[in-house]
């Protein structure tokens, strides 16, 4: 058996799309487009290119772009009296503080200030919550991109098994609230699960959120398992000097056992720049006092 590739790179490029029409509705009713504010502290190349390439998409879908470059030797103080200009600018709708930040600035103090209705990241622990207890807020992005992929793959997920690999803030738990969400059957794995393998064999749905270059197996999963791959790592290629990126999962063994797979790159990764538009769009719709497309 080979496995269908999912390709999240056409699946957010369409949404782009659809959140780019919805823009002039946005436009005729108050005036003004949906802005994004994007702040980057410090000159770490890996962010710096986030940033370019959040601020390019976030203008190719018709919404205004404000980005703000602060010094590496930024104060607390300083970046914590720029988020509060920016949840009092009318113009802004989302506020994106890229991490990681430089060792001065407690990152945790800095998300708490952000007002959580400009929470795009859904970082916060307001939308934290939210999410917890089912209420309406903002989910992080690389999440809820998967989500998008999983139910545009499998319909309704009532019912599945699935098995989310790494607990983190950002990525692993708010998967897991998702899933329980859509009504799935929910295990949550990290680095003290006994036997990996056997957990992950269980599941219909297995979302790999880790940092561990290809370590999910084909061997693993269950035959027929649709599998999500956020891991994002470079490791050295074949030609020497080189580099490439691989993802969490060996895909060559998985796709021999997996019914579909998001590949790396093509796969997460460019949901997650296309669910910050929609977040923001929502943002927008929603503080504005209209219904947010969905
Ligand atoms: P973290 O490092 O914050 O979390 C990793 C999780 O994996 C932890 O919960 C950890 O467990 C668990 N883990 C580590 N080793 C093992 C192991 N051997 N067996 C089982 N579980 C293990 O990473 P993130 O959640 O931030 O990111 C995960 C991956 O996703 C990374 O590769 C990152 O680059 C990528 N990523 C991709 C994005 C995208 O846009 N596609 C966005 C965000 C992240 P424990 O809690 O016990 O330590």
């Amino acid at each position: 058996m080979s496995a269908e590739r999912i390709d999240g790179k056409a699946y957010a490029a369409g949404l782009r799309q659809r959140l780019a029409a919805a823009v002039p509705a946005f436009e005729r009713a108050t005036g003004r487009v949906p802005g994004l504010a994007v702040v980057l502290v410090g000159e770490d190349p890996a962010s710096a290119v986030y940033v370019r390439s959040k601020g390019k998409a976030t203008v190719e879908a018709g919404m205004a772009s404000f980005e703000h470059k602060l010094p590496a030797d930024t104060s607390e103080a300083d970046l914590l009296a720029l988020v509060d200009q920016l949840n009092r600018d009318a113009t802004v709708d989302g506020i994106l503080v890229q991490l990681p930040l430089p060792r001065q600035i407690d990152e945790q103090r800095v998300i708490a200030a952000i007002d959580p209705d400009k929470d795009v990241d859904g970082f916060h622990v307001a939308n934290a919550g939210r999410l917890a207890v089912g209420q309406p807020g903002f989910v992080p992005c690389t999440p809820l991109g998967c989500l998008m992929l999983l139910q545009d793959r499998l319909g309704d997920l009532s019912g599945m098994e699935a098995v989310v690999i790494g607990r983190s803030n950002i990525v692993g738990k708010p998967m897991a609230q998702l899933l329980l969400g859509a009504n799935c059957t929910v295990t949550i794995a990290h680095s003290r699960t006994r036997d990996l393998p056997a957990v992950v064999r269980r599941a219909d749905i297995v979302v790999a959120a880790v940092g561990r270059p290809e370590m999910v197996k084909g061997d693993w999963l269950k035959p027929g398992a649709v599998v999500i791959d956020v891991g994002i790592n470079r490791v050295p290629a074949a030609e020497e000097g080189k580099t490439r990126l691989v993802g969490d999962v060996d895909y060559a063994s998985a796709a021999e056992v997996a019914s579909a797979i998001t590949p790396v790159p093509g796969g997460v990764g460019p949901m997650t720049i296309a669910v910050l538009l929609r977040n923001t769009l929502v943002a927008a719709f929603r503080r504005a006092g209209l219904a947010a497309p969905e």
